[in-house]
């Protein structure tokens, strides 16, 4: 099995984007076709989602399959990759405030452990450090506080990356075996925009800045690319971003990687830079 699931979800036009041309060709449950020049370039993925799946889709394909994971006691990742204005925050944290983290509602773990509880036919009792409210609201301040940050400076929140985790620990209580602790992880990672940051026109701490996300996303390429090798050096050390998912893209945390996509054709480039990544990570195994 691969470690690493690769989930595309292809954004919906938007705008004056209407009236475009597309770039892509959304063609089944798990490929699309880009529509290169002069031969259209065909991908295959774990799932692709199209421009009209909502986000109880997301849900039904990653979260809840995640969600499982987590309860079962393995630390879990999603990661979400793509151009700035591709959807990656729309789809970690659905539309905030009013929709709340749509598809992480936690309030529906408590549901799942009372269906485990039936089927491992032993008592669970799920004791949350706090209320599955509280998670909510935790990734929600989470959320607007990266927005107030990234204000400030002027600028949007496409210049820095977001890793929230949530910790959870079980306490299962079986008949005669007494009680045992289940902890694991589950962390939602909504990446910096991963077009080029133009450096360029940049000085002093933007520069900095910029200069600092253009490393993190390329060692997150070059990890991605030696894990694919097999290769025993694997540079985690070399950004931040890398030595904190470490865990999730090397070790044996079951991680999904959510690559987001426009599909029009003035997003071409940034769409196709965005499918040779999400290729390269379903080649992890
Ligand atoms: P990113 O975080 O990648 O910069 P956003 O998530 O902020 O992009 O999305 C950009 C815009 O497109 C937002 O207005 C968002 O509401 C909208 N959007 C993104 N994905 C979808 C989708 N799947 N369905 C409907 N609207 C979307
Ligand atoms: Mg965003």
């Amino acid at each position: 099995d691969d470690s690493i699931k690769v989930v595309l979800r292809i954004r919906p036009p938007t705008g004056k984007e209407t009236a475009e041309a597309a770039c892509l060709q959304h063609t089944g449950v798990d490929t699309l076709t880009l529509l290169t020049n002069p031969e259209p370039t065909f991908y295959t993925l774990d799932h692709v989602a199209g421009g009209s799946q909502a986000q109880a889709h997301m849900h039904k394909v990653v979260g809840r399959p995640i969600v499982d994971n987590v309860l079962a006691g393995f630390n879990s990742t999603i990661i979400a990759y793509g151009q700035t204005g591709s959807g990656k925050t729309y789809t970690m944290l659905g539309e905030l405030p009013e929709e709340g983290a749509h598809w992480w509602r936690l309030s529906q773990i408590s549901g799942i452990v009372g269906s485990s509880c039936r089927s491992l036919e032993c008592s669970l009792r799920f004791q949350p450090p706090c209320a599955a409210g509280d998670v909510l609201r935790l990734l929600t301040k989470g959320a607007a506080y990266r927005h107030t940050a990234t204000t400030k400076m002027n600028d949007t929140s496409s210049r820095s990356h977001m890793v929230m985790t949530c910790s959870l620990e079980m306490r299962i209580v079986e008949e005669g075996a007494g009680v045992v602790r289940r902890r694991s992880r589950l962390s939602l990672v909504d990446l910096a925009g991963s077009e080029r940051q133009k450096a360029a026109d940049t000085q002093g701490d933007r520069l900095k800045e910029a200069q600092a996300i253009n490393k993190s996303l390329f060692t997150l390429g070059q990890v991605i690319n030696k894990l694919t090798e097999g290769s025993a050096h694997v540079p985690y050390r070399e950004s931040k971003l890398t030595q904190l998912l470490r865990e999730s893209l090397g070790g044996n945390s079951r991680t999904v990687i959510i690559p987001t996509v426009a599909p029009c054709a003035s997003c071409f480039f940034e769409t196709q830079s965005t499918l040779k990544f999400a290729c390269r990570a379903k080649q992890v195994r």
